[in-house]
């Protein structure tokens, strides 16, 4: 399995994260906060789907340019894959003729710009040969992080999410789980803003690691931009191992 986070910046921010898309194999995105923006758009068309965390603007942002990116007026419409709650959220504030048109009433004449799939936590849905399974998390509205199976090798992506237990406990009993995406959002100075935003700081990540019982590889992602060098000088200083963020662009392999 492949997966690239996907870049949101040029130059001296590309190493930013500021909004967050990952992509699976080419063809799946999790989250549509940069796909959009992807050079060149033929990277955009090669997506059958996109699985939506939450409808939080960073893991959003992109997704009514895309979906005018990849708009074709025959065949398959690309799937949008979301928990109840996101889908009505993109409808009624972003697709509401304000923010960008309706494209829910516009299918009703028109070629539909997508279909939805409705996610429910725990219970896995198949998209080519990959099994995806959504886990809820524990933040301000509610949202999935996802195990990616290929059946030989599966990652975890999980973000964005306060410290939580049900999912460990699940990816405890997953036999293929190679890696982790774990949010590591911001710094300890300011571990009361990570609390009332429901996000991880480098004392939290490193417990929240704790709670898994293998030996994966880990990847901190979600990095607040302009706090990256305290974020990483606040893991340094308490853990041995030092963290590892996934870069955008870059592409691993499992
Ligand atoms: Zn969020
Ligand atoms: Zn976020």
């Amino acid at each position: 399995m492949k997966i690239q986070v996907v870049e949101s910046a040029v130059g001296q921010s590309a190493q930013h994260q500021f909004a967050v898309s990952y992509l699976i194999n080419d063809t799946v995105a999790i989250d549509a906060g940069c796909i959009g923006f992807m050079y060149p758009i033929a990277r955009q068309r090669q997506l059958s789907h996109v699985v939506l965390s939450h409808s939080h603007f960073d893991h959003i942002s992109s997704l009514p340019v895309f979906l005018e990116n990849v708009y074709r007026t025959t065949g398959v419409p690309v799937v949008l894959c979301a928990g109840e709650e996101t889908r009505r959220a993109v409808e009624s504030h972003i697709f509401n003729d304000r923010i960008w048109p309706d494209l829910v009433r516009i299918a009703q004449t028109e070629a539909p710009f997508f279909t939805w799939q409705t996610l429910r936590e725990f219970e896995t849905f198949l998209i080519g040969g990959l099994s995806i399974t959504p886990i809820p998390l524990d933040h301000l509205i509610p949202t999935f992080g996802f195990l990616v199976d290929d059946g030989s090798s599966a990652v975890a992506i999980v973000s964005d999410t306060a410290p939580v237990t049900q999912a460990w406990d699940f990816l405890n009993r997953q036999p293929n789980l190679n890696a982790v995406f774990l949010e590591l959002s911001f710094p300890e100075s300011m571990a009361g803003l990570a609390e009332h935003t429901m996000h991880l700081t480098p004392s939290t990540f490193v417990r929240e690691q704790a709670k898994l019982k293998k030996d994966v590889s880990w990847f901190a992602v979600h990095l607040k931009s302009t706090l990256r060098a305290e974020i990483l000088g606040d893991f340094s200083a308490i853990s041995d191992s030092p963290v590892v963020v996934a870069e955008p662009g870059a592409e691993y392999s499992f």
